[in-house]
């Protein structure tokens, strides 16, 4: 990404935060930490930790949107003082405990039964299950044969007692198993904004699941007076929509880094504690 793009992104998002109470949201995977081959790898990094640290004490909310539990969320960042939304909007972080979406929490046993049920019945090398409780995830990035694995995998999910009440969502390598609810990122997004009475909001996003927050937090601009801009992660295996759609997009994970590094620089400047 050219340097002039990566200050007109900031620029845009400086406008949107200076528009108070303003919140910043971003994706954890591929945003605000690089991709693993193993997920339980992936870190986030000091720079970006330091930066996050500043934005909570300046901005009016700052929240982790992730596709992972809430818990695992936390583990990875570390802040206290931020918000966390996990399991693709199924879960939050609020008043010291993990809480499940109301309209998600009877959906729980069908989930993990779906998932007990696909992770003894697909024998693949290199997958990856991971239940996550209201979701289930399962990564291929390590199968030998990525593109059949996700065949294999989309078929037996096809084939479940319960396949018309769940709902598959794809991103980077990986399958999400979700209950079949109008339940994800955006409308996390938009219920956190009108909680917090919010006139500004920026998401920062690199998958497909992301579209939804960039898409909802669109829609939000259009019917109301919340300012919003939406930031595509760019990667060579993310999708192009996300890239089309969005209002503006960076080059990876260290472009991520210096743009929050100059979103902290300046609330630690110009906006008050
Ligand atoms: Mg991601």
């Amino acid at each position: 990404m050219s340097h002039g793009r990566l200050e007109a992104v900031i620029a845009a998002c400086q406008a949107v935060l200076d528009t108070r109470p303003c919140g910043l949201f971003a994706d954890v995977d591929g945003t605000l930490s690089r991709i693993t081959r193993v997920p339980d790898t992936a870190v986030v990094s000091a720079g970006i930790k330091a930066a996050l640290m500043t934005l909570t004490e300046r901005l009016d909310l700052v929240v982790a949107v992730t596709g992972r539990g809430v818990d695992d969320a936390r583990r990875m960042i570390g802040l206290d003082r931020m918000g966390y939304v996990g399991n693709h909007g199924l879960e939050r972080w609020q008043e010291g405990q993990v809480l499940v979406h109301p309209k998600a929490q009877p959906s729980v046993p069908m989930i993990q039964a779906a998932f007990r049920q696909l992770s003894q019945t697909v024998h693949l090398s290199g997958l990856i299950f991971e239940g996550k409780g209201v979701s289930a995830s399962i990564h291929y990035r390590l199968a030998p044969d990525p593109a059949a694995a996700r065949q294999r995998l989309l078929q037996a999910i096809d084939a479940l007692a319960s396949a018309s009440a769940l709902r598959v969502t794809e991103g980077r390598m990986v399958l999400n198993l979700l209950p079949r609810l109008a339940l994800d990122k955006g409308s996390a997004v938009v219920e956190l904004v009108r909680q917090h009475q919010l006139r500004g909001a920026v998401f920062i996003g690199d998958d497909m699941t992301d579209l939804d927050a960039v898409r909802a937090l669109q829609h939000l601009r259009a019917t109301s007076d919340v300012r919003t801009f939406g930031v595509a992660v760019l990667s060579p295996d993310g999708p192009p929509e996300l890239a089309q759609l969005a209002d503006g997009a960076v080059e990876g994970v260290d472009d991520v880094e210096l743009l929050l590094g100059a979103l902290a620089t300046r609330a630690a400047k110009h906006l008050p504690r």
